[in-house]
C-alpha cells in the first residue's frame, strides 16, 4: 500500500501559493470505452467520467478515489494506519462538529487536522453549511430527500420537521444555529467558515452555500442560489485574505459548492457562475434524488472547467458510485461503510448481508473470500458474529476495516477500468452480482 510521505512544502517567508494544489486529467472514458446505445439513452448524452491526479501539499490522490469519512478527526473505531493498510487516498472531516468540539483552534495549535489525528495524507473538511441547517436547524426530517415528498408545496419553504424547533435562522449575511450539543447560539457566515476551516487546516475545504430541500419552491430555490453565488464570492475573498494571512502554511484549496436541486437550469447556471470564480475545484451538493444522481452530475460535468476536480458531496450506494464515476466525479465521500458496520452489516461482491443471523455462529470463513483486507486475513464470520453479540467494540473495527477497504478497491478498480478500456463492463458485472434480484 502507498504511504503518504510527501512533505507540505511551504514558500519560504511568505504565504502559501495556490500554485502547491493541481488536478491533471489522465485517461477520458468517453476516449477508452464504448457504450452501448441503452447506455448513452439512459445517460442522456456524452459520458464525462475521466481519471486523473489531484496533487494537494499532503500527497495525491489518484481519480476517481472513494473518499473516507472521518467526521470528528477520527474514522469510527479505526486506527488511521488501518486507513492507510487498506489503501485509502484522502479523509473528510465536518468543519461543524470540529467547530464545536474540540474547537478549530486546538486543531491550529496541533499543526491542522491530518497532524492532530495523526493521518499524514490529503484531507478535505466541508463548510459546516449541511450540518448548521440539518442538525442545528431541527430540519432533519425534511432534509430527507425522498421522492414522494419532493412536490413543491405551498407554505414548504418554511416548514419544519414536526416536533422539531426551528434552530437555525437564515439570512443574506449568514446562519444562526443553535448547537445540538449544549444549545449555545453561533453564527456562521461565509467569513467564519473559512476562518473556522483555514484553522482546521484541511487541504481542501468548501465553500460555504444554503443547503435547500426538495420541498423548496422554485422561486426559493432561485433565490437561495443566488445567496450561494454572493458568499462563494466572499469565501473566495477571505480564502485568499487568510491565505496572504496566515503564512508558513501550506496551501489549502477551496472547492466553491454547487447547488441548484434537481432544476437543470439553475445547476447549469449555478455551474458557470462558479466555474468562472478562482476556486481551485468544485463540489457537487444539495438536493438530488437517486434516480437524477447521474444527470444532475452530468449538467454540473459539463459546464464545469474540465481542469479541476469535482467531489459529490455524500452518496452511499455502490450503484451511485459507478453513476457519479460516469458522469464526472472525481471524489465522493460516504459514511456508510462504517456506519452500516455498527450494525453488523458487511459488504461482499454479492450483496450486502447482515452478520447479526444465526447461519453465522459456526461459519469459520472470512467474511469476503475474494478480499485482501486485515480482517479477512485474520478473522472469521463466526468470530466477528460473536463479538457482535457480545457487545464488543472490536467488532465495529473488524466489519469497519473491511467494509471500507470493499469500497475503496471497488473504486480502484473502476479507475483501472477506465484506463484500460473496460469499464462498462466491469459495472455490469460488477452490479450484476451485488444486485443479483435486480
Ligand atoms: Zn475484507
Amino acid at each position: 500500500m502507498p504511504a503518504h510521505t510527501t512533505e507540505p512544502h511551504t514558500t519560504p517567508g511568505g504565504p502559501a501559493s495556490q500554485a502547491e494544489f493541481s488536478f491533471e486529467v489522465t485517461t477520458r472514458l468517453n476516449e477508452t470505452c464504448s457504450p452501448d446505445e441503452a447506455a448513452v439513452a439512459q445517460n442522456g448524452g456524452k459520458f464525462q467520467g475521466r481519471t486523473g491526479v489531484i496533487t494537494t501539499p499532503h500527497g495525491t490522490i489518484k481519480t476517481p478515489a472513494f473518499i473516507a469519512v472521518g467526521t470528528k478527526a477520527t474514522v469510527k473505531s479505526v486506527l488511521p494506519e488501518s486507513m492507510t493498510e487498506l489503501g485509502a487516498q484522502a479523509l473528510l472531516s465536518n468543519a461543524y462538529h470540529l467547530y464545536l468540539q474540540p474547537g478549530a483552534d486546538i486543531l491550529d495549535a496541533a499543526g491542522g487536522l491530518g497532524s492532530f489525528m495523526n493521518w499524514q495524507g490529503p484531507t478535505f473538511t466541508d463548510s459546516g453549511g449541511f450540518q448548521v441547517m440539518s442538525l442545528g436547524s431541527g430540519f432533519k426530517k425534511v432534509i430527507n430527500m425522498d421522492a414522494a415528498a419532493a412536490s413543491p408545496q405551498a407554505g414548504a419553504d418554511d416548514s419544519v420537521a414536526v416536533g422539531k424547533e426551528r434552530l437555525a435562522h437564515i439570512d443574506d449575511d449568514g446562519v444562526w444555529f443553535k448547537s445540538h450539543l449544549n444549545g449555545d447560539m453561533h453564527r456562521f457566515t461565509p467569513e467564519v467558515s473559512m476562518q473556522v476551516q483555514h484553522k482546521i487546516g484541511a487541504d481542501i475545504m468548501f465553500a460555504f452555500d444554503e443547503l435547500t430541500t426538495l420541498l423548496n419552491s422554485r422561486g426559493y430555490q432561485e433565490m437561495s442560489l443566488e445567496r450561494t453565488r454572493l458568499w462563494a464570492l466572499r469565501c473566495i475573498e477571505e480564502h485568499f485574505r487568510l491565505t496572504e494571512e496566515r503564512v508558513g502554511k501550506p496551501y489549502q484549496a477551496l472547492f466553491g459548492v454547487i447547488q441548484g436541486a434537481q432544476y437543470e437550469d439553475l445547476r447549469r447556471k449555478a455551474s458557470h457562475d462558479l466555474g468562472d470564480m478562482n476556486f481551485d475545484g468544485y463540489g457537487i451538493g444539495g438536493a438530488l434524488e437517486k434516480e437524477n444522481l447521474g444527470t444532475i452530475v452530468r449538467w454540473c460535468s459539463e459546464e464545469l472547467p474540465e481542469n479541476k476536480p469535482r467531489h459529490l458531496l455524500g452518496i452511499s450506494e455502490p450503484d451511485d458510485i459507478f453513476t457519479a464515476i460516469e458522469n464526472g466525479a472525481d471524489t465522493f465521500d460516504c459514511v456508510s461503510p462504517t456506519r452500516v458496520a455498527r450494525t453488523s452489516a458487511f459488504y461482499t461482491p454479492d450483496g450486502r448481508f447482515n452478520l447479526s443471523g444465526a447461519k453465522y455462529k459456526r461459519d469459520f470463513t472470512p467474511l469476503s473470500e475474494e478480499c485482501d483486507c486485515y480482517t479477512c486475513q485474520n478473522y472469521t464470520r463466526a468470530y466477528i458474529h460473536h463479538l457482535f453479540k457480545a457487545k464488543e467494540m472490536v467488532s465495529a473495527t473488524l466489519i469497519s476495516i473491511h467494509n471500507e477497504r470493499f469500497v475503496v478497491k471497488m473504486v480502484d478498480d473502476a479507475r483501472l477500468a477506465i484506463e484500460d478500456g473496460t469499464f462498462f463492463e466491469f459495472k455490469a458485472e460488477t452490479l450484476r452480482r451485488y444486485y443479483p434480484n435486480r
